[in-house]
């Protein structure tokens, strides 16, 4: 029962071959026995899980129907939760428990999802390892002495172990689209504003962007359903109508513009991937794309611009965490600057304090010309040149990442070495376009994921390319052995 899809679950409850119930004590059992290789839950949500599935299996009893009524998925732990720890995979937050629901976590609730946990995440959703975790590192399904990607790694290594079918994460610079390339799943980062960020723990404001973390387009198309939507309650929530994912699938990709961005295939990418992304353009030109080759000649500039307004608005962000409101505080306080001193200073773990400092030198008042703005400047640039792509193509194809994972440890004396594997992912953020990443084959038996982005809210069309592609290959169908 483990293996099944979101769609294959959704089919199963309405033809009554087995109850919400008993697939999520099925799925439990499972976690219970495998993800102590794994780590990648932080809090498991058994009693929630049970009353949820019942209360799903019941509404299906009284004729409700729905692709997320009864469906097992977990969130990630910078979901608010009511009631529930809701840690950001930090020391500073281990004793948080929400007062409410975030948004997407009521909504889901709302459809009938059923709720197995809070998955383990970088801290603050500060990486691309998780391996900055309080609640220690995150172990890839395909190779336990690797990486899966961050920060959204616990969602997408219990995803790819098939410990669940979905998850939710969040993508401020990659952290849903590099784990699952790491990881050989398919994972989307709406248009900024698609998916309320409110009741999310905030890293940067103006890049953070939740959405899903599944096998399968088709997965994705249920779960993003669930989430998207207008929120009075976040500002940036845009009120755009929301289409029918699922409908938007089976659209023809005959006379598809993909373009092929000359950039991205520089001296930073593992010539292997270069192939495997060679394959997957040809692939989709069999079903009738047409590709051209682009150029974004601003992208060598994205990752210093968003290595300073990332952390900028983070130093911003955090600000809030201080000793006094919300969790950790540290012990005998001698006087007001000694417990936001030793609070933060011990709550805290190393690279979040390294980006608090960043952040805060960018935005000081000698520097913020010099930096912050700067960045800003570079992110105007960027955007302008996907407004410019667009104009000849319908959807820009590259790599996910230019390398496939790496060995836990490898990356951790030298933080910049991990901020370049962002390169290809933190452009979508910069000018909140929608992007998606999908299995396109292995490297050294590690996966390796294409990414596709397209114009603002046409996630139905990355959905619909990636389905038919995913009707085509089998990538996504392979299994980490052990799982
Ligand atoms: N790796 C990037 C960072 O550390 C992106 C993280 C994310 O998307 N949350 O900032």
């Amino acid at each position: 029962m483990h293996q099944l899809t979101l769609a294959e679950i959704a089919r199963g409850l309405a033809d009554k071959k087995f109850s919400s119930e008993e697939l999520t004590k099925v799925l439990l059992t499972r976690i219970a026995q495998l993800d102590p290789q794994l780590n990648s839950f932080i809090s498991l949500t058994e009693d929630l899980a049970l009353t949820q599935a019942k209360a799903a299996d019941a509404r299906r009893a009284n004729g409700e129907s729905g692709a997320l009524l009864g469906a097992p998925i977990a969130h990630k732990d910078l979901f608010c939760t009511q009631g529930i720890r809701t840690s950001c995979g930090s020391k500073m937050l281990d004793n948080f428990k929400a007062p409410y629901d975030a948004t997407v976590v009521a909504r889901l609730a709302a459809a009938g999802a059923v709720t197995l946990g809070k998955t383990n995440m970088d801290e603050f959703a500060m990486g691309s390892a998780n391996e900055s975790s309080y609640y220690g590192a995150v172990k890839n399904p395909w190779n336990l002495e690797y990486v899966p990607g961050g920060s959204s790694g616990g969602s997408a290594a219990a995803v790819a172990a098939r410990l669940l079918p979905a998850a939710t994460g969040t993508d401020t610079g990659g952290s849903i689209r590099q784990p699952a390339a790491l990881t050989n799943l398919t994972g989307l980062k709406p248009t900024y504003g698609r998916v309320s960020r409110w009741g999310m723990i905030a890293y940067a404001s103006s890049l953070d962007q939740g959405g899903p973390l599944a096998r399968t387009a088709e997965d994705c198309a249920i779960l993003l359903q669930g989430m998207a939507g207008f929120d009075p309650n976040d500002s940036t929530s845009i009120d755009e109508p929301v289409p029918d994912y699922s409908a938007s699938l089976n659209g023809s990709l005959q006379g598809l513009r993909i373009g092929v961005p000359k950039e991205y295939f520089g001296a930073g990418l593992d010539p292997r991937i270069a192939d495997l992304i060679h394959n997957s353009v040809k692939e989709l030109e069999k079903l009738g794309a047409v590709v051209k080759e682009i150029s974004l000649p601003n992208m060598q500039h994205a990752i210093p611009a968003y290595y300073v307004i990332a952390p900028a608005e983070a130093s911003s962000n955090l600000s809030r965490f201080d000793g006094v409101r919300f969790g950790y505080r540290c012990e005998n306080p001698v006087n007001l600057m000694d417990l936001y001193k030793r609070s933060r200073g011990e709550g805290f773990g190393p690279e979040v304090q390294r980006r608090i400092m960043v952040g805060a030198y960018a935005l000081s008042a000698g520097y913020y010309d010099a930096y912050y703005l700067k960045a800003q400047k570079i992110r105007r640039l960027i955007k302008n040149d996907f407004m410019a792509a667009f104009n000849e193509v319908d959807i820009i194809l590259g790599p996910t990442t230019p390398n496939p994972a790496w060995k836990l440890g490898a990356k951790n004396s030298d933080p910049v070495a991990a901020y370049l594997e962002d390169v290809y992912t933190i452009t979508a953020n910069l000018a909140g376009l929608p992007g998606l990443s999908m299995p396109a084959g292995f490297v050294d038996g590690l996966p390796v994921g294409v990414q596709l982005l397209a114009p603002y809210f046409q996630e139905g069309r990355l959905l619909n390319v990636a389905h038919q592609y995913q009707l085509h290959t089998d990538w996504h169908t392979r299994t980490p052995q052990g799982f």
